[in-house]
């Protein structure tokens, strides 16, 4: 089975074409500035080369064309022909309150999709551009939404209510959802399979550190608390994002720098976070080059980072009374030693104890870097969205139509006998 993964963006387009039965990536690619002047397309093949297509871009329709031409290429694509591909697994930012898991797309879930246009002004929108071009280009494949937000609606009223008039709740939905969904999802299931399965009882708190950043407190697989709320912008302060700051500080400077409201919005998502404190970059490799050189912006950026992160680890902690394991994923948790030993410097009240050679050895590959008396493991996780979005689909399709017991190249998969579309 073969399953195309899309992560449709406003001028950018990821994909994955995805087997199934090796759980491996066949081809992936990235069209870029759709829209835009110097609109390509890179696509990296099976056997590691790079081929990068420039082209006119002017819409999602023309970018999915060109990624079909990609994949069915001759001498680069990876399938004779687009019935090869069973179905497409979307990525969709944000889902509301009538979202709960994965779903097979319907004329319903584009509304629903449309409905958090407001919340999701960047995504939603390209997300929804993304499923009608895939949808107008290979009407009989299924269409599966993947909501970033999905994972987190097992949380209770008391941890996804703010404390605002309880009818801006009920009129406007405002409320915390939570993102980053299908990277905490996968990696705390990865984290049970590598620590020997769920239990009732099995805590992580995981951390999603990368350019955007976020935190999640899980039990037996199913999330209590994360960090991010009615949109990505709050919890910890991020690349270019404010995270948490005292919401009297908005109408405080709007009046002060006599800003609009988007001006506010625009400045608090993408001139804030690191970026902001630091003056010099959103860039934690960047960050770092230059407080080793002895700048204190970048150093203090740095700290205030790990900071914050701790501080959420904390509250995490005392939420689920506990944790088993402390998750590190994201480009940042992956990849920085460093940044990994300072959070984790103060968290001995969790028994935690991380072992300094298997830190350092622990970059952008699966491991245990506790020491083996830890009471409490620290797991660094590389996140794989794309492979959750290709299994979600495949359960989605599995639960509508039973298991796939023939694939037709011509006709698609069929499913207990009946051809699913
Ligand atoms: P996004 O939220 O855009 O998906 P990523 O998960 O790719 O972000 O993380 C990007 C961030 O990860 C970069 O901004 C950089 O700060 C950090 N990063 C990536 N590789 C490294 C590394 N080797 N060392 C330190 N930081 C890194």
């Amino acid at each position: 089975m073969k399953i195309l993964v899309i992560n449709s963006g406003s001028s950018s387009l990821k994909y994955q074409v995805l087997d199934m039965d090796s759980e491996t990536a066949l081809a992936k690619g990235l069209v870029e500035r759709i829209g835009l002047p110097g609109a390509m397309l890179t696509h990296h093949c099976i056997n590691g080369e790079k081929e990068v297509m420039l082209a006119d871009i002017p819409n999602h329709d023309r970018a999915i064309q060109l990624l079909f031409e990609a994949i069915t290429d001759p001498e680069y694509g990876i399938v004779k022909a687009l019935s090869e591909i069973d179905a497409v697994g979307h990525r969709v930012l944000h889902g509301g309150e009538k979202v709960t898991g994965s779903v097979l797309i319907t004329p319903e879930v584009k509304e629903a999709i449309r409905e958090c246009f407001e919340f999701a002004p960047l995504h939603n929108p390209a997300n929804l551009a993304g499923i009608n071009a895939c949808e107008k280009l290979m009407p009989d494949v299924p269409q599966v939404a993947v909501f970033d937000n999905a994972f987190h609606q097992t949380m209770t009223p008391e941890a996804y209510l703010y404390g605002i008039p309880y009818e801006y709740y009920e009129k406007y939905k405002i409320r915390r959802y939570g993102f980053h969904g299908t990277s905490h999802k996968y990696v705390s299931q990865r984290a049970a399979e590598m620590l020997g399965g769920y239990s009732a009882d099995f805590k992580v708190i995981s951390c999603h550190l990368g350019n955007g950043s976020s935190i999640s407190a899980i039990k037996a697989g199913k999330c209590l608390d994360t960090s991010m709320g009615m949109t990505p912008l709050e919890g910890l302060m991020m690349g270019t994002r404010s995270g948490d700051i005292d919401p009297a500080v908005v109408a405080y400077i709007q009046n002060k720098e006599n800003l609009t409201p988007d001006e506010v919005n625009e400045f608090l998502n993408k001139k804030s976070g690191v970026l902001g404190l630091s003056g010099i970059s959103s860039d934690f490799r960047d960050l770092q080059i230059a407080a080793d050189e002895g700048n204190s912006r970048a150093k203090l950026a740095i700290d205030a980072f790990a900071y914050h992160v701790k501080k959420y680890v904390g509250a995490y902690a005392a939420i689920l009374d506990g944790t088993d394991a402390l998750i590190f994923t994201a480009g940042l948790g992956e990849n920085s030693p460093s940044i990994r030993q300072q959070i984790c410097s103060t968290l001995g009240f969790l028994g935690l104890k991380i072992d300094p050679l298997k830190n350092e050895m622990a970059r952008g590959r699966e491991m245990d870097i506790a020491t083996p008396e830890s009471q409490c493991r620290v797991l660094v996780i590389p996140t794989n969205e794309e492979l959750m979005i290709a299994l979600d689909t495949k359960e989605v399709l599995r639960k509508l139509f039973g298991q796939v017991i023939v694939l037709d190249k011509e006709k698609g998969p069929i499913y207990n006998n009946r051809c699913c579309v």
